[in-house]
């Protein structure tokens, strides 16, 4: 057995003792004493009795050591400004702002809406609710009023926290104004609107209910809150799921749990040390900034990088650019933004000093070879792939490179992480599928610290929604298909709905997306199976060219297909084979940069394209339209 067999294999058949000792990677007001009570399944709780606090880890707990060293380091390509806060200046500005919250009347496990871009503030809001106790809720700021409103209904907060405005791609985004429509199509209203103005954008304050920040920061200026010893298991925050499935899920994370598995997984995971530098690409919006912006990284002692800005803005070199000048060691991102990079002048990967990197981790959606392939070679750095969701909190899947040195595969984001039993299933039958069969991904509970713990307001949807869809079985499903290898690789081939069926072959779509994105004319591709009179399905293919001259006309389109019909023929065979591929400039996602097959299958299907908030770009639904029409 190698080292990290052993280790996943002790982490599952004596939990107690395994999750005892990593418990020891933070600090508890009052010790652990018992580490699990699953009495409740599927409910599972960490660590109960014992008390922390997420705020005390992330940064009171550095000051004796690490107080003058950077703690925060901002850089925003919108707006010009770049700004390192060590641990005793963010240990200052959170006491400022927790003392804000407390003088509006936030209390303990009252919810704050945090809305807001890529700013410090946004970070210090956070943070200063885990210091007091309330539970926050951040709603990704490329959302609009309708989302935010269904949020803010949900979570029922009594105050959000906002800005003026955000900035993408040099242009103000009127956050104030979105926030207003919202609050008025909302049923719920918070007593308190709490507002940072960056000046970008006008903004009225409501009397009596928005409250200018600045202000308020400046009568705080010496306060100093203490933490609020929290039970392990009250939660910290509720954050929504990218809505890729339909309607999100708020999905309800503790304290102690979540603390514990994020330190660990920055050791034994991330490979992260205190006194490094983190980067992750991501939105305080989506599960990895909370993981890995905001917590991770200062439970470990490190630098985080909080980046406002595009991958490609003011050039596809921006990102190596920060990795050079803050030297960074751990860099975190996803396949939809390496996909953006792709179109670039590879060049860029080279320009910068990138000797301080260790390693770039992948994550959000299925990570294709061949970009893979592109960006490793690239930076020359060790790629890896890891596979989680909003729902557990850190990674199911990966290579735990702190643990040992596990070979990469292509394809595959690895074995599962330590305490994750992770298993596959028929999901017709129910009966557990061995190795190199297709089966439903699922986890046998209890699930491990940092994940849910319920959905927020809600424990019959949790039980609903997660434990039940794989037949005569109470397993944690997480709706996507996978298969695994005799190694004990997984490989995970999408959403258990992607899957096209074939004149009875069940193919997975990502399979051909894989197939069609090998060819070197190919950015990105989207297939989805549509409804056929004869075969029960065919599959329908969505490119992306990566030089759009290729497919400028008819003759050139046609020949482009025909290549890309013929790859597929000879990797998957002729049932795998679309039966047309068809041209886009670009493919409808949601605001977190993953494919919504659904919609572009119901559009190819006539149907209504159902609940469209999450999506980034509408305007891509037009092409896919475009194109359905355009050709016959
Ligand atoms: P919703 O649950 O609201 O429909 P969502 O599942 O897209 O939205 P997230 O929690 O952000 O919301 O995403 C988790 C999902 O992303 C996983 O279940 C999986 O389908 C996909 N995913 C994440 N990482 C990987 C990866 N490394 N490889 C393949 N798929 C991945
Ligand atoms: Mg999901």
């Amino acid at each position: 057995m190698s080292r990290y067999s052993e280790f996943h294999a002790r982490s599952l058949q004596q939990p107690e003792a395994f999750w005892r000792e990593q418990s020891e990677l933070i600090e508890w007001k009052s010790p652990v004493d018992r580490v699990l009570d699953a009495s409740r399944p599927p409910f599972a709780r960490w660590f109960p009795g014992a008390s922390t606090n997420l705020c005390y880890n992330a940064i009171d707990r550095h000051l004796p050591s690490r107080a003058d060293q950077p703690a925060l380091i901002y850089v925003s390509t919108e707006t010009g400004t770049e700004k390192t806060y060590s641990f005793a200046e963010l240990h200052r500005e959170v006491n400022r702002f927790a003392a804000v919250l407390l003088a509006l009347g936030v209390l303990r496990g009252d919810r704050v809406l945090v809305y807001m871009p890529m700013i410090p503030e946004a970070v210090f809001a956070m943070l200063a609710c885990a210091r007091i106790g309330a539970i926050h809720s951040v709603v990704f700021g490329g959302f609009a009023s309708h989302s935010l409103a269904t949020r803010i209904d949900d979570a029922r907060p009594k105050v959000i926290v906002s800005a003026d405005a955000g900035s993408r791609s040099g242009k103000a985004v009127p956050y104030k104004m979105l926030l207003d429509q919202a609050i008025e199509l909302a049923s719920f209203a918070p007593e308190h609107v709490l507002m940072v103005n960056r000046g970008l954008a006008p903004m009225a304050l409501a009397p009596g209910r928005d409250v200018d920040f600045a202000v308020e920061r400046r009568k705080q200026w010496d306060s100093k809150v203490e933490c609020a010893w929290l039970e392990s298991n009250e939660p910290s925050y509720i954050l929504y799921t990218s809505g890729t499935t339909g309607r999100p899920k708020g999905v309800q994370r503790d304290t102690g749990g979540y603390a514990v598995a994020l330190a660990a997984s920055m050791k034994h995971v991330f490979g992260g040390e205190a006194g490094e530098t983190y980067f992750s690409t991501s939105d305080i919006g989506w599960v990895v900034g909370h993981s890995y912006i905001v917590y991770g990284p200062l439970l470990a002692g490190m630098a985080t990088i909080v980046y406002e800005g595009t991958p490609i803005r003011p050039d596809g070199a921006i990102w190596w650019r920060i990795v050079e000048q803050y030297r960074v060691n751990v860099m975190f991102s996803a396949p939809t933004a390496i996909r953006v990079l792709k179109k670039q002048d590879p060049a860029l990967l080279r320009r910068h000093d990138l000797s301080s990197l260790k390693a770039l981790f992948l994550a959000g959606e299925p990570l294709d070879e061949p970009t893979a392939h592109w960006i490793s070679e690239g930076i020359g750095k060790p790629v890896v792939d890891n596979y989680w969701q909003t729902e557990t909190g850190w990674p199911i899947i990966a290579t735990p490179r702190g643990v040992e040195a596990l070979p990469a595969k292509f394809g595959s984001p690895g074995v599962p992480c330590y305490g994750y039993d992770v298993r596959l299933f028929d999901e017709t039958t129910g009966a557990e599928v061995g190795s190199n069969a297709k089966g439903v991904v699922a986890i046998v509970g209890p699930l491990p610290p940092g994940c849910m713990s319920t959905i927020w307001g809600d424990d019959e949807r949790f039980v609903s929604t997660y434990w039940h869809s794989v037949p005569g079985r109470s397993v944690y499903s997480t709706f996507d298909w996978g298969i695994r290898d005799n190694d004990g690789y997984y490989f995970i081939l999408g959403r258990t709905d992607d899957v096209i069926n074939v004149a009875g072959h069940r193919l997975g779509t990502r399979e051909i997306e894989e197939s069609i994105s090998s060819h070197p004319g190919v950015a990105e591709v989207a297939v989805v199976g549509i409804a056929d009179a004869l075969k029960g399905q065919v599959a329908i293919a969505f490119a992306v060219v990566r030089n759009p001259a290729e497919v400028a006309d008819p003759a050139a389109r046609a020949q482009m297909e025909g290549e890309i019909l013929k790859l597929v023929d000879s990797q998957l065979g002729a049932v795998a084979r679309p039966s047309r591929v068809h041209f886009v400039a670009g493919l409808p996602k949601t605001r977190s940069g993953k494919l919504l097959r659904r919609t572009i299958q119901a559009i190819c299907e006539g149907r209504d394209a159902g609940d469209l908030t999450t999506i980034e770009d509408p305007t891509a639904l037009e092409q896919v339209r475009l194109a359905l029409g355009g050709r016959p």
